[in-house]
């Protein structure tokens, strides 16, 4: 499942083929992704300029020049491919249809952007941009973890008193945004702290040392996926995922890579989720 550096990526992939074209045809080829499209969604895209490529957590925010904004999540395995694109550095052949492509958009410049979703989680709605934060799907989240509303004295105070593990609070995307599973087990192997304990429990200066280990682990991923873009020249022309190398993710059994640990990484599971991590030098 993309995390928030997967959908940076794919931000930052995308914008220089889609902000400033105007959408001239919107193919809708079912009615549905996990939920309903909005109502007369290919009317309401048809014509509208792309005025700027954002993100909230880990949706993508495509502002229009009619007042909305289209908001889009992956899911779980959704992909986003650019064809024809004359502007963007990633230009490759039209490829030919395939069957999990389910909203295509036609671009002014004749690129196209397919949303490609085998397994149909992604979402897909239209909201006003003027009061897009208190869409449904965005009302809850807490503070962006590289903006400013995500410092140290937010984190004391969301974990003061909280009796679950500090893996869960850290997925709780009400107190901080578009963390996942992977960048959690990261950022919580750097700091030395075990995702066993408790939230309330950890003394003030190592909650606070979370922030900086958060917010290196999710820069370190986008920078990651910034080189994967460099090297785009896949035959598919998707974009979503690229290879990273982990600290602890998927790493069961292979040494710590803490400098002087002698650790091996464990794998346990926490509310049906698999944490990987070092019982030697998390805490
Ligand atoms: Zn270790």
């Amino acid at each position: 499942m993309p995390e928030l550096p997967e959908v940076e990526t794919v931000r930052r992939g995308l914008s220089p083929a889609m902000e400033g074209r105007v959408i001239s045809r919107a193919e809708i080829r079912r009615p549905d992704l996990r939920w309903p499209f909005p109502e007369r969604m290919a009317e309401r895209l048809e014509g509208a300029r792309i005025t700027h490529l954002g993100r909230r957590s880990k949706y993508l925010l495509l502002t229009l020049d009619r007042g909305e904004t289209l908001i889009v999540h992956l899911g779980m395995s959704g992909r986003m491919l650019i064809e024809g694109a004359q502007t963007a550095a990633y230009r490759i052949e039209h490829a030919a249809p395939q069957k999990h492509d389910h909203v295509v958009l036609h671009l002014d410049d004749g690129a196209r952007i397919t949303f490609n979703d085998p397994r149909r989680f992604g979402t897909m709605d239209l909201a006003p941009s003027d009061s897009i934060d208190s869409h449904w799907l965005l009302a809850k989240l807490g503070p962006e973890p590289l903006g400013n509303g995500f410092d140290e004295s937010h984190l004391v105070a969301a974990f003061r008193g909280r009796n679950t593990p500090v893996k869960s609070a850290l997925l709780d995307q009400r107190i901080v945004a578009g963390l996942g599973n992977i960048y959690v087990c990261e950022a919580l192997h750097l700091a030395g702290i075990s995702p066993r304990r408790k939230a309330g429990q950890i003394a003030t200066p190592r909650v606070r040392a979370l922030v900086p280990a958060i917010r290196e682990t999710l820069a370190k991923a986008i920078e990651a996926g910034g080189s994967s873009l460099r090297n785009y020249r896949q035959a598919d022309g998707a974009l979503g995922y690229f290879q990273h190398s982990f600290r602890v993710y998927d790493r069961e059994g292979g040494p710590c890579v803490t400098p002087g640990c002698p650790g091996t990484i464990r794998r346990i599971v926490q509310s049906g989720r698999s944490s990987f991590y070092c019982a030697t030098c998390q805490r």
